[in-house]
């Protein structure tokens, strides 16, 4: 294979295991899939948890990364929306616009689709790649945007936004609680102040992040390790939260929220878990309350970037390292080390 043929991408070799190396490069293999050049990218923390294991459908050889930015390098011959040369978003999930689900713009759940970018098909964390059903699953960057700014659009905020703030059903008023303040729930902190609640309480064990939450427009926050998270809330309200949003994923979190929620409110589910929780129905049964659970539709992608053009949304504070392509381990170390490094998101940009 010709030098021109490969790229570097940072690959998974097994739990435990990555590497920073050179692989072929991704060419169109359907008519309707782009190849997208990298601008910028980023690490979720769901990339940690593929390292660690948790993700045994992420096999070995496989891209890491479903976030960044990029310049559309090649298109199949179906691709009608984009061109050679456009600024492109890439979308964590890929939609084929057709089928049942994507018809109710539930695009986690596509029959074609869905999270697969860096999960069963090679992700962002290269210099190039793959996007399947081009047309849907990606979207034109507006003329003098600020595109570090919308790497936090791949993911973390419709996922703030949709599974947190929407499905939490947050209305102007309201005293809303979120359980964990890492991007997922820092980004339903942003998204939530498009409804004007009346609180915004976030709890974390990490007080650089809840300094952080603090600018970024929480009214409170609670340090969950110094103090009883439920007593506070039930203190400060009448009779517990409107809105009880979990951002972390652990039973003990599930906890906080399914004890302060009020009669008529609503917890809303982010986290991924890997355990079961042990739900009080007995005690919640008569409370009127509605459960949410959800894996990110990105439906409301096109809505956030339009907030981002008009400065309502400013997803640039979540950022705070900046690393070039061929620093990407070290990246991966400072994400990987969060509290110790106050790290909230870290931008990757390819400098090739
Ligand atoms: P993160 O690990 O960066 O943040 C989690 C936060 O929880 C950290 O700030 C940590 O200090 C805090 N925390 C840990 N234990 C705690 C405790 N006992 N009490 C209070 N706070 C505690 O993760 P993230 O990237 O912000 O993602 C949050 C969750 O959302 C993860 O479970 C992630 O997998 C999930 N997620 C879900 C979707 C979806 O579509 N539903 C999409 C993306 C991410
Ligand atoms: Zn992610
Ligand atoms: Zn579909």
């Amino acid at each position: 294979m010709a030098e021109s043929d490969k790229m570097m991408a940072m690959v998974y070799h097994g739990p435990g295991n990555k590497a920073w190396e050179s692989v072929p490069r991704p060419t169109i293999d359907k008519p309707t899939d782009a190849v997208v050049k990298l601008v910028k990218t980023t690490i979720c923390g769901t990339d940690l948890h593929i390292l660690k294991g948790d993700v045994p459908a992420v096999t070995d050889g496989r891209i890491l990364g479903h976030e960044g930015v990029g310049v559309i390098e090649e298109v199949g011959g179906a691709v009608s929306n984009f061109k050679k040369g456009d600024r492109v978003l890439i979308s964590c999930i890929t939609s084929c616009g057709k089928c049942e689900y994507c018809k109710k713009q539930m695009y986690s759940h596509c029959e074609d689709g869905g999270w697969i970018l860096g999960h069963l098909i090679d992700g962002t964390q290269a210099e190039y790649v793959r996007i399947p059903h081009a047309d849907n699953s990606l979207y034109p960057i507006p003329e003098g945007a600020d595109e570090e700014a919308l790497v936090m659009l791949s993911d973390i905020l419709p996922t703030g936004h949709e599974i947190g703030v929407q499905y939490g059903a947050v209305k102007p008023g309201d005293v809303v609680a979120i359980v964990g303040a890492g991007p997922v729930g820092m980004s339903a902190l942003l998204t939530a102040q498009f409804y004007s609640p009346g609180e915004l309480v976030m709890i974390d064990v990490d007080d650089a992040r809840l300094e952080m939450a603090k600018k970024f427009g929480a009214t409170k926050v609670i340090n969950s390790s110094k103090v009883d998270p439920v007593e506070e809330l039930m203190k400060m309200t009448k009779d517990g939260v409107d809105v009880a949003i979990e951002a972390v994923g652990i039973p003990q979190t599930f906890d906080i929220c399914q004890s302060v929620v009020r009669p008529g409110g609503h917890v809303a589910n982010v986290g991924v878990h890997g355990k079961s929780v042990d739900l009080q129905i007995q005690t919640l049964w008569i409370q009127n309350i509605t459960l949410t659970t959800g894996l990110v539709n990105t439906n409301t992608t096109p809505m956030l970037l339009k907030t981002v053009q008009a400065e309502k949304l400013l997803p640039a504070q979540l950022i705070t390292h900046h690393f070039e392509y061929d620093q990407f381990m070290e990246a991966y170390e400072v994400f990987a080390n969060a509290a110790k490094e106050k790290a909230l998101k870290v931008i990757i940009t390819n400098n090739g």
